[in-house]
């Protein structure tokens, strides 16, 4: 038996150190051949790191700032510490802690390593292992496809963050008896085989903070959008527990999509998680886009988080979050299709640690998965490359908790923990309309409510496309206004009576007075709820819109007309009768008086509109 050390330090050693340092790790392995072999290695900083079998001893001066809070570039990649310690009132034992910290390079070349029996020797290598952080390293034996196989890490995590000796960034995600498999971050053609592994006991962390606003990064948070570094001390794991239940609060404050389909019939609260489903090129991504436009001046932050999706497409969707002054208050988190399947995994994670960020300091944050799908298959990609064993539709079996686990951070917390929430609207696509599928009905099964959309419907010219029966919402209506409650309900009724009569009338029976004005009707109320890509309506707006409609109040206009009739409409309320529109601001009632203001108002406007030769 033979075993090699290695012994990696900032400076040359002297003799009389490397000679205890051999003196002790030779009684470690009694009866074997032992060779060392020395490295220098500046980035170090100070002190040593031996390397033997898979133990790793780090005791120098680099890893000692880590852990007190200080963030070193490797690579191109951040690492934080594990418990940064920071803040001006220290005590005095934290005080001695950190001086402790600083004198490791100094102890390191003093009495650790010294004559002892086997037991002594046993006992200060203990202590060696407390005072500095012993890691377990290994070696890459297989690497490929940004997937790495190590032996030797038998002390690995799940979803530990590994470093490559080349400062590329892992994580382990797959622990066998004999080898760990993980992901590899950063570009993997710098890894190679029989490069050393070493365990970090962290987790991937990304920077978070006011400094990102406005910015696109990557899932590690690296600008990408061709401006500045972003600098920032504020970082976060990507991997957080979500709020326990104790510290949940009500969902009863509404997240306005600015879409009158959406706010009056699918209302989404704050601290919700609403999916938006359906297939490929029907609108899902522009409702989620339109919600963010919506929450200009509503202090929400908003994080678009875009997966496997083409550069083009999120450059497109900047450019539009950027021209109607949205990017503000807007982060976006990027790993496009041409990236990684680990960088497309990590990606709604890292998301998710921005929008916290935000959440815990007390603000309404809004978050957008575009799409969970195409996350699903980076996934499924993954397990597959790290030969885990296939289950349905070739997902591994862990696919579940791959959503669950990023969904249930979504929240809103408490009061006493400073009211913050993150909303969540993931996107799924579906193939031919299909919500039956695995990852759908998982997806289904976590969220609170689903928007689904259908080609059909977007063809006919109906946009948004939702399909209103399919469409819920299982906890905003609490957090619904009065007025809106009021006009919406009705709503969904006439919706739900005309899709039946529609299907029936198809047949071209002879229709009754009754069944052809209850028709009618709802060819308007489908006109009035069709909207237009990027035009968030304000929420007085919309009610007073539902309102004419469920009275009755546009059924002299022609069916062609209700679009341009409604735009024109509201432009002239706002202009003549702006204190009706004042009167519904902020949660306010729809009063007697009110409503008959808007009769008044809608006979008044009627009288211009016609006579513009608009009653063909
Ligand atoms: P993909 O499957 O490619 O991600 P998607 O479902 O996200 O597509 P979008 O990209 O949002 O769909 O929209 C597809 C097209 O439909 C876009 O050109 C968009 O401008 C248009 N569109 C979406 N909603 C509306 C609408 N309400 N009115 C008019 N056009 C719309
Ligand atoms: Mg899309």
């Amino acid at each position: 038996m033979s075993a090699v050390i290695r012994v990696s330090s900032a400076t040359e050693l002297a003799v009389a150190q490397r000679n205890r340092l051999e003196k002790v790790f030779s009684a470690k392995h009694k009866g074997e051949s032992v060779e060392f072999v020395y490295s220098i290695d500046k980035e170090l900083i100070g002190g040593i790191i031996v390397i033997d079998g898979d133990k790793y001893y780090d005791g120098t001066m680099r890893s000692q700032l880590e852990r007190l809070g200080t963030h070193f570039k490797l690579g191109e990649n951040y690492v934080q510490a594990a418990t940064p310690k920071r803040g001006k009132n220290k005590s005095p034992k934290k005080q001695e802690n950190k001086r402790q910290h600083h004198d490791v390079p100094q102890h390191i070349t003093a009495d650790y390593i010294k004559e002892t029996t086997e037991e002594e020797l046993s006992q200060t290598v203990a202590q060696f292992n407390k005072k500095y952080r012993v890691r377990h390293a290994g070696r890459v034996e297989f690497c490929g496809d940004g997937v790495i196989m190590c032996s030797g890490l038998s002390k690995a995590e799940y979803g530990e963050m590994l470093y490559v000796e080349n400062g590329a960034q892992a994580i382990a995600l797959d622990l066998s008896e004999d080898h760990v498999g993980a992901i590899v971050l950063d570009d993997d053609d710098k890894v190679s085989a029989h490069m050393v592994v070493k365990t970090t006991g962290m987790i991937v962390s990304v920077p978070v903070g006011e400094k990102l606003l406005g910015r696109v990064v990557n899932p590690l948070g690296k600008a990408i959008d061709g401006l500045a570094e972003i600098k920032t001390d504020k970082f976060r794991p990507i991997e957080n527990a979500a709020p326990a239940i104790k510290d949940r609060g009500k969902v009863n404050m509404p997240m306005l999509t600015g879409l009158i389909a959406v706010d009056s019939m699918i209302p989404i609260g704050r601290g919700q998680r609403e999916l938006i489903i359906g297939d490929r090129q029907t609108g899902k991504t522009s409702i989620a886009v339109d919600t963010i436009l919506n929450q200009k001046g509503k202090d929400v932050i908003c994080v678009y988080v875009a997966i496997g999706q083409k550069s083009s497409t999120v450059s497109n969707i900047y450019n539009t979050l950027t021209e109607h002054g949205a990017m503000d208050y807007t982060v976006i988190v990027s790993a496009s299709a041409k990236d990684s399947a680990p960088l497309q995994y990590i990606a709604p994670y890292a998301g998710c640690a921005i929008a916290e960020e935000f959440m815990y300091a007390g603000k309404d944050v809004l978050i957008v998965y575009d799409d969970l799908s195409k996350h699903a298959v980076a996934y499924r990609a993954m397990s597959l490359l790290l030969k885990r064993p296939p289950g349905r539709e070739a997902f591994p079996g862990d696919i579940f908790y791959l959503h669950s686990r990023l969904l249930e951070r979504a929240a809103q917390l408490s009061p006493e923990l400073g009211g913050g929430s993150i909303t969540a609207l993931p996107i799924v696509e579906t193939l031919a309309g299909d919500i039956s599928a695995y990852i759908p009905t998982n997806i289904i099964s976590i969220t609170d409510g689903q928007i689904y959309l259908e080609s059909d419907l977007f063809n006919s010219g109906i946009r948004p496309a939702i399909n209103v029966g399919l469409s819920v919402s299982r906890v905003g209506g609490s957090a619904q206004t009065n007025a809106m409650r009021k006009v919406s309900g009705k709503l969904r009724l006439d919706l739900s009576q005309y899709r039946e009569l529609a299907a029936f009338s198809q047949f071209g029976a002879d229709l009754d007075e009754t069944t052809a004005a209850s028709l009618e009707k709802g060819k308007r109320t489908t006109e009035i709820i069709k909207q237009d890509v990027h035009k968030p309506m304000r929420l007085e707006h919309q009610i007073i819109l539902l309102y004419i409609t469920i009275k009755d109040l546009i059924a002299h206009v022609p069916l062609a007309k209700i679009s341009d009739f409604s735009n024109k409409f509201l432009k002239f309320l706002d202009v003549n009768h702006s204190e009706i529109t004042d009167a519904l601001f902020d949660g306010g009632e729809i009063t007697m008086d009110v409503g008959i203001k808007i009769e008044e108002a809608i006979n008044e406007f009627t009288q211009y509109f016609l006579k513009d030769g608009n009653n063909e």
